[in-house]
């Protein structure tokens, strides 16, 4: 579904043929030859963790991975910052308002349903609003970080690896 080729030209109208450009096959239009490169989704994903070690994770309401655990996600829209994406997905699934501490790991992805992905995940902080599920999730809550249930997404898996990491003597 995700990542799906154009067969007209969005441009002109004109029937698409595969070409071979920078050493890989493209789609290209034959009259105004304009490529049509197939490029990741962008994703954003939040690591929020609570003074008691406790990653709050969202049980997803609908499909794909309905009834999976995951990390607050969802896709960028085009108008806005990388990082209010970010913020913007963890409000709407679980009604926090956070805050950006960093950028926490950068990862593609190859999903069936969604196709290729990058998947950008932060970490933030709490800055208000009281934890209820909202939007895409049927339960918001925290997990002990290193006792989580099985995460519908790798990338999630490894961003709370990559915090591990690096909160590991604190
Ligand atoms: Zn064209």
């Amino acid at each position: 579904m995700a990542n799906k080729p154009y067969t007209y030209c969005p441009h002109c109208g004109e029937k698409l043929e595969i070409a071979v450009i920078d050493g890989r096959a493209r789609e290209r239009c034959r009259r105004c030859e304009t490529v049509f490169y197939v490029n990741p989704l962008p994703v954003v994903s939040s690591v929020l963790v609570n003074a008691k070690r406790e990653v709050l994770l969202i049980l997803r309401k609908n499909e794909p991975y309905k009834n999976r655990w995951c990390l607050p996600i969802g896709f960028a829209e085009a108008d806005e910052s990388i990082e209010d994406a970010a913020l913007r997905e963890l409000e709407e699934e679980t009604e926090v308002k956070g805050r950006i501490v960093r950028l926490l790991d950068a990862q593609t992805a190859n999903d069936s349903f969604y196709g290729n992905m990058l998947v950008l995940c932060y970490e933030v902080e709490h800055v208000d609003g009281e934890i209820r599920a909202g939007d895409d999730a049927q339960e918001a809550r925290f997990f002990p970080i290193d006792d989580i249930p099985e995460l519908a997404f790798k990338s999630n898996e490894k961003a709370l690896e990559k915090y591990r990491e690096l909160y590991r003597d604190s």
